[in-house]
């Protein structure tokens, strides 16, 4: 005799949320269904250690799933605990877990967005998305009784007793007219492959005459432990997570304890992906809840500068908090954030003592890391003291911060840079002569994010960070060799400024250069010169470009020659000439382009046919 009887009142609005939300991802279903029989199995294999019995009658756990596309139904059956009709009323008439409870208040309130659903589930009611009538065919192991559950979702639901030869749990679903592609084995293969990949038991699909077939590989590693793993398993879960082929250069398997529990099993590859820069690029992390997938989708897990590390992340504690993290901005996966970025930075610093190896790392990834120096303000400069630069200190090896500090000398306290596109165009800048000539060291910056992280790591280690340009220590060179007369080099100057003022804010004297005749800078305080390139190329510099100086240098024979021959009538066109060249030659030192190459080169030619 069938008893009738009424769901909880938070039931019944859950199931009209779910029944009625156009909810695109369905499928989740599936994974909520294994999710339940897994946890059936863990539940019996745990019993089983004070009843060995109960789990000898078992046999080996496994959860089976069985399309019938005759009759539109989808069978997932588990050999687990099994319910009684006591757990029936209680687990599937009520909603057992709190989160669950919060979550479907905070939707009645706040009409949050169903998509959230998808993303952590409903548990077994999000069966009603697909199936317009549900039945369970239940026996606890340990009891002769056997129950049949039935319900439309809608109506309540009914209990009556049943024969059942083994315990475990079968629930059938009727699917719905839309939903009978539940039934094709290929989507089901292809469902379970990706969400329930690494349940522990194994998930067999049942095909009728085409016999049966083990979907799932069954291992989730990261849940083992490290002593059970070898170096092999490790490369071998890489490879099939990442879909990369190469060998990590970092493996990194942990658990964290304390106030949220989560597993982590992180790698970092030996190879840089080609998408690295793609802003659409999402990272590499899958996030799990017990060991069923939920989203590789939840970009809060990982800061964007780490976006090259892949792996799993498993936490239990997220399932219970379901909605309340949801709603509060995710709390939980803030702080699971802030353990996995520690933990990384904390390995990282590890292998940075050793360079070659850390610096094929910092090949494929620095110029990602260093992101962090901008975007993370609490471990700015940690990722700083991290990070390897191209110094005029060895041209051949890279630098830290720290190696840079300990080989200053005497008064000096900044860090100097210079940026650039190119190493050996900076190296020989003519703005780098009198550091050179003072022993100074000058780290030598290519990537576009240098522009960015220098304005805002401003200090380390009580070191100052600034561009050449901003130096304020005394630059100028003691010496007793010939230089131009004052008064000349003002009408110098005079002559240059007004020549060429379209192209320049101004021209000075400076006791700076040493080989070179003249040089570009900028004001002090003002973009430099490679960033307001950068922003030209990416259309983003037109109004504020800096006011140029072209820099001359006194102590310079053609400078001299000039200075002397300022009054001379009959000079005046070929000092204007070589001013121009002036100019396009301290272009070509910067990396800049010349306005007028053709004017340059013939020129020039000129000039070497007069040498011959
Ligand atoms: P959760 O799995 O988070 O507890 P669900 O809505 O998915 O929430 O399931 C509710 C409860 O129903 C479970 O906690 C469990 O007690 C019971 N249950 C569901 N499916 C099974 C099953 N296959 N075998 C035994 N118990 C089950
Ligand atoms: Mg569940």
């Amino acid at each position: 005799m069938a008893e009738k009887m009424q769901f909880q009142a938070e039931v019944n609005k859950l199931l009209n949320i779910v029944v009625n939300s156009l909810y695109s991802e369905k499928y989740i279903f599936l994974r909520e269904l294994i999710s339940n029989a897994s946890d059936a199995c863990d539940k019996l294999k745990y019993l089983s250690l004070t009843h060995p019995e109960l789990g000898k009658a078992s046999g080996q756990l496994k959860i089976s799933i069985t399309p019938d596309s005759k009759a539109d139904t989808l069978t997932i059956r588990d050999n687990g605990i099994g319910m009684n009709k006591d757990d029936l009323i209680n687990h599937l008439g009520t909603i057992a877990r709190s989160g669950t409870a919060d979550f479907v208040k905070n939707v009645t309130d706040n009409g949050t967005d169903f998509d959230l659903i998808g993303q952590f589930g409903v548990g077994f009611y999000s069966a009603f998305m697909v199936a317009d009538k549900v039945e369970i065919l239940t026996k606890k192991a340990g009891e002769e009784q056997a129950w049949l559950w039935t319900s439309d979702g809608i109506n309540g639901f009914e209990i009556s007793e049943a024969k059942k030869e083994d315990n475990g749990t079968e629930v059938k679903l009727f699917l719905k007219k839309d939903d009978k592609n539940y039934t094709d084995s290929i989507y089901l293969r292809h469902i379970i492959r990706t969400y329930s990949d690494h349940i522990d038991y194994p998930i067999v699909l049942c095909l009728g005459e085409a016999g049966e077939e083990t979907v799932n590989s069954g291992s989730a590693l990261w849940a083992k432990h490290k002593s059970e793993i070898t170096p092999e398993q490790y490369k071998e879960f890489y490879h099939h997570i990442s879909k990369n082929f190469d060998d990590p250069w970092l493996t990194l398997h942990f658990k964290a304890e304390g106030n949220i529990e989560y597993t982590g099993l992180l790698f970092i590859p030996s190879a840089a992906p080609y998408d690295l820069f793609q802003p659409d690029r999402k990272n590499g992390l899958k996030l799990y809840v017990n060991k069923v997938f939920i989203s590789d989708k939840v970009e809060e897990l990982m800061p964007h500068y780490l976006r090259f590390v892949k792996g799993v992340v498993d936490s239990s504690d997220l399932e219970l908090n379901i909605s309340r993290e949801m709603l509060q901005q995710n709390v939980l996966i803030e702080k699971i954030k802030h353990g996995l970025v520690n933990r990384i930075l904390k390995e990282l610093k590890k292998r940075f003592k050793d360079y070659e190896d850390y610096k094929k790392f910092w090949d494929n990834f620095g110029i990602v890391l260093k992101e962090g120096i901008y975007e993370d303000f609490s471990n700015r400069e940690e990722i700083a003291s991290l990070s390897l630069f191209a110094s005029s200190h060895d041209l051949n090896k890279l630098t830290s911060l720290d190696d840079y500090i300990s080989r200053v000398q005497g008064e000096q306290k900044c860090i100097y840079y210079i940026t650039g596109d190119d190493i050996n165009v900076l190296s020989n800048n003519p703005q780098l002569e009198a550091f050179k000539a003072k022993g100074i060291e000058v780290l030598l910056l290519t990537d576009p994010i240098d522009e960015f992280w220098t304005q805002t790591l401003q200090n380390y280690k009580g070191f100052s960070i600034k561009h050449i340009s901003q130096a304020t220590l005394d630059l100028s060179l003691k010496r007793d060799d010939k230089k131009a007369e004052a008064g000349d080099m003002d009408k110098l100057q005079k002559l240059l400024e007004d020549l060429l003022k379209d192209k320049i804010g101004k021209v000075t004297t400076t006791e700076t250069l040493t080989t070179t005749p003249a040089a570009l800078t900028v004001e002090n305080g003002q973009m430099s010169i490679h960033l307001e390139r950068l922003m030209r190329n990416h259309q983003q510099q037109t109004a504020f470009a800096s006011t140029r100086i072209l820099q001359l240098n006194p102590y310079h024979p053609l400078i001299i020659k000039m200075a002397e021959n300022i009054s001379n009538e009959a000079m005046q066109d070929k000092i204007k000439e070589v001013g121009r060249l002036l100019l396009d030659q301290a272009l070509i030192a910067e990396g800049e382009a010349i306005s007028d190459p053709s004017y340059y080169t013939s020129k020039i030619s000129d000039y070497i046919l007069q040498s011959f």
